[in-house]
């Protein structure tokens, strides 16, 4: 406060004539104050001895003390074209203030100064922090999720600074930091070197986990300056803003063509934008991706995906990897060059992929894991629907009334009745590329039903649910919602449904090389 009324003072208009502040016949000063930190920036030694002369008299009458040894000097002066550092003699009541040694630096409210203003040292140290942040977190006995989740929250809040005043520049941030983040995500998710998992960085409903890299932080940080330093009420800040404008140029155009949101916004949007784009050349790797948004709600993969986070680290590393067709199946395996054969270890002919241990399989046809995992995930879904008051069940597992006894041929999963109302439930898991296909399958098949009731009074409706091997489940499920009606409920089976699916598809992968040993079926309430 008392800097304050000094500077207030100096800075009035009838005493400007003393040489305190800027006029027209005496070089410009600045005297920057944050809290008790003062910075004194003058064109010449005398302009500063000047103002140093009367700070030392305010704070003798306002009974201050001066910490010399905490105070330093920084000189710089030019030579015709040349400019170079010099070490100025400064007083505070008859004693010299330390200046900064040649070729030295100093700390100015976190920021280091120095003649030549590189960054190479900080480089170094930010670097070598990082490292050290990132291998202890390795050490740790954590569930990956959670790793990733120390870094978007802590690791980054401790460099974000650096980020926010220093311009390393994008290349170097990503040639060094991203680049140790990667290695890490690769080694915490199991993926192979090859693996290209630029989607992690995607929002959840583009079945990412909305994780960033550190030259994304970098690009945010610094964008966060320049937004400052553009809208600082203070004329000398926007000139500086308006000087380094040409060093700034991606955050430029951010800061001006996003009229309508906000610049960080504009920011998020232009990096997702690139994902995609990059995302959509991989065309078989993105094709569980693309098929799962293309349909599926956008809230349901955003619960499909707490649903995940809630499961084992095993089950998230494997969910993780087949979604981008990474598992270490017998097919990548050998493309992989870590082994020579591809076959299915199963019924030794077809290439064992990923689409043929959890779908294709003759083999697993006949040994019944597929029908396993339908009646693991039937078995959820009359869990529930055994609590609707109004309808009587019948189900084609054990333990319930077969529907076999309305038909004469047909056999649906599931029949519920209500007086003169009867609603067939069809149940499918299909691979993530066949939803739509598995559902005309199924329409198809059960076209005539109608015409095969033993019993003609029946209004009858058809409900085909199909859900993926990998838990996700398709738009038609609102017509379950319908059934069901509590919203709460409904989402409770439906996150309930899709653990069964991907519990159950994790043990036929685990099995895939191995005898059926026909366990008992999932059973989730
Ligand atoms: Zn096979």
């Amino acid at each position: 406060m008392i800097v304050n009324t000094l500077i207030k003072t100096i800075d009035q208009e009838k005493i400007k004539c003393m040489g305190y502040n800027f006029c027209e016949t005496l070089s410009p000063r600045h005297w920057f104050q944050f809290a008790d930190d003062s910075a004194l920036v003058t064109s010449t030694v005398q302009d500063s001895q000047l103002l140093l002369n009367v700070f030392t008299k305010w704070c003798t009458w306002a009974n201050l003390i001066v910490r010399i040894d905490k105070c330093k000097t920084f000189g710089m002066k030019k030579n015709g074209n040349t400019t170079s550092q010099f070490l100025p003699y400064l007083r505070i009541n008859d004693e010299m203030i330390p200046p900064v040694e040649m070729h030295e630096s100093f700390n100015y409210l976190g920021k280091i100064f120095s003649f030549k203003m590189g960054v190479e040292t900080i480089k170094k140290d930010i670097t070598e922090r990082f490292n050290c942040y990132i291998e202890k977190l390795n050490m740790l006995p954590m569930h990956p999720k959670n790793k990733l989740l120390v870094i978007s929250k802590f690791v980054y809040s401790k460099i974000r600074w650096e980020f926010s005043i220093y311009n390393f520049g994008v290349t170097w941030v990503t040639q060094n930091l991203d680049s140790i983040i990667k290695e890490y995500v690769k080694r915490w998710l199991h993926l192979p070197q090859s693996a290209n998992f630029s989607h992690l960085y995607l929002p959840v409903k583009q079945l990412g986990l909305k994780f960033s890299l550190p030259s994304d932080i970098f690009k945010n940080s610094q964008l966060t300056t320049r937004n400052i330093l553009k809208n600082s009420k203070s004329n000398d800040i926007t000139e500086i803003h308006k000087s380094t404008q040409y060093k700034h140029i991606a955050e430029e155009s951010l800061l001006t063509k996003t009229n309508t949101i906000r610049p960080r916004d504009g920011l998020k949007n232009e990096t997702i934008e690139q994902i995609s784009r990059s995302l959509g050349q991989l065309k078989e790797q993105n094709i569980i991706l693309k098929m799962i948004q293309q349909h599926c709600l956008s809230s349901s993969i955003v619960e499909w995906q707490r649903v995940v986070d809630k499961l084992p680290e095993n089950l998230f590393v494997f969910i993780r990897k087949a979604l981008i067709f990474c598992l270490p199946n017998n097919s990548n395996l050998a493309r992989w060059k870590k082994s020579v054969d591809s076959a299915c270890g199963l019924c030794k002919t077809n290439t064992q992929t990923q689409l043929h241990i959890l779908n294709n399989c003759q083999s697993s046809v006949i040994s019944g894991r597929y029908t396993w995992r339908h009646n693991s995930v039937l078995t959820t879904l009359c869990n529930y629907l055994t609590q609707l008051p109004e309808f009587t069940l019948f189900a084609d597992i054990p333990g319930y009334q077969n529907p076999s006894i309305f038909f004469k041929r047909y056999r649906p999963d599931i029949v519920i009745i209500n007086c003169r109302k009867m609603i067939i439930l069809e149940l499918t898991i299909c691979f993530e590329t066949n939803l739509e296909k598995s559902r005309n399958y199924k329409k198809e098949k059960y076209h005539d039903l109608e015409d095969d009731c033993i019993d003609e009074r029946w209004d009858i409706e058809k409900v085909f649910i199909e859900v993926s091997s990998l838990g996700f489940v398709t738009k038609n499920i609102k017509e379950l919602k319908s059934i069901i009606k509590d919203h709460n409920t409904y989402k409770r089976l439906v996150n309930k449904m899709t653990e069964t699916a991907i519990r159950a598809s994790f043990y036929i992968y685990t099995k895939r090389n191995k005898l059926w040993d026909e366990p008992s079926l999932l059973n989730f309430i």
